[in-house]
């Protein structure tokens, strides 16, 4: 299980956080602006499990010129997605993994503000859940699991605050709590997937820009999704980490991307890599090294006895 965040359907509403704070019980981040932009929790945390960027650019979105061609553009590249297989009708999926209201599209994000020559790009970042988890091979005591739903999970229980993980995530996800120092993190609501309900935060987005369900039917709604985006004339839409062959890294994430610019512009990483995935490289390098310095001294040896 997995979950696929459509960035060009993020309005900025914050749902998705206060239903991750209401559900986890996390307490608020002060509701402070930044001074950078609108967003008032700033990153990912201990006591912030999704987050929504915004990313606020001098740079029109496609097809947008003067404030109204901007809404007309916008309107056609950003209508909302479907549930594959839906004409009309409801897909297996959405009755199983989608909100209820994805068969109903609501006003759209991007639309509203592409106005002139200024653009936002949104978007709801989470833990990616990494097939390869540099937060769970740097663990030393086995607090961080691999749950049954494929999630990356840190046990509170045995967690001893070491701080391993925060260094070894490539995405700066894992953070301690100032209180007791232990180390915090999105768990893909586990405990609503035990009871059979969907994360807090896909149930709460009202345009379904989190999607949450099996991994492969989403990788097939998010290729859908891109090919239907470049096909309304925005060619930069991409995804991003959603196998393991576009990023090897991680060998793919669990929580993918839609994005509509390079990972950069987003705070993403373009080419993340688990540290623990040059160990092996770091080893055999100690090793060929070492080799080296074994034959070097031979050959002293060698030449000391010739000379003699
Ligand atoms: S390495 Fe970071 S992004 Fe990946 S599962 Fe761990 S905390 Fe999440
Ligand atoms: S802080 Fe906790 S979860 Fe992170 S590496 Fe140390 S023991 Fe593991």
């Amino acid at each position: 299980m997995g979950f696929f965040t459509d960035s060009t359907l993020c309005i900025g509403c914050k749902a998705c956080e206060v239903a991750c704070k209401q559900w986890n019980q996390l307490p608020d981040d002060g509701f402070r602006l930044t001074g950078m932009s609108y967003d008032n929790t700033g990153h990912l945390g201990a006591s912030t499990w999704r987050h929504v960027a915004f990313v606020e650019r001098e740079s029109p979105l496609p097809g947008q010129g003067s404030p109204r061609d901007g809404v007309e553009a916008g309107a056609r590249a950003f209508e909302p997605l479907r549930p594959l297989g839906q004409a009309g009708t409801t897909s297996p999926l959405a009755d199983d993994v989608s909100p209820s209201h994805i068969e109903t599209p609501v006003a759209l994000g991007p639309t509203a503000q592409a106005m002139g020559k200024f653009s936002w790009l949104m978007l709801s970042d989470v833990c990616k859940h990494c097939e390869r988890a540099g937060c769970l091979e740097a663990c030393p005591t086995g607090a961080i699991i691999r749950t049954e739903f494929g999630s990356v999970y840190v046990q509170p229980d045995v967690c001893n605050g070491c701080g391993y993980c925060v260094s070894a995530c490539p995405f700066g996800v894992v953070d301690r709590r100032a209180d007791d120092g232990r180390a915090w993190k999105c768990t893909l609501c586990y405990d609503r997937l035990e009871g059979g309900m969907v994360p807090a935060c896909a149930k709460a987005c009202p345009t379904a820009s989190i999607q949450f369900g099996p991994i492969d039917e989403l990788r097939e709604r998010a290729a859908h999704r891109v090919e239907q985006l470049r096909a309304r004339g925005v060619p930069q839409a991409r995804l991003y980490g959603e196998s393991a062959a576009s990023q090897p890294g991680t060998a793919g994430l669990r929580a993918f991307f839609l994005l509509c610019d390079e990972p950069e512009v987003y705070n993403l990483p373009p080419d993340p890599v688990v540290p623990t995935k040059k160990i092996a490289d770091s080893w055999w390098a100690m090793a060929a090294g070492i080799a080296g310095l074994g034959l070097a001294a031979v050959g002293v040896v060698l030449s000391a006895r010739r000379a003699a």
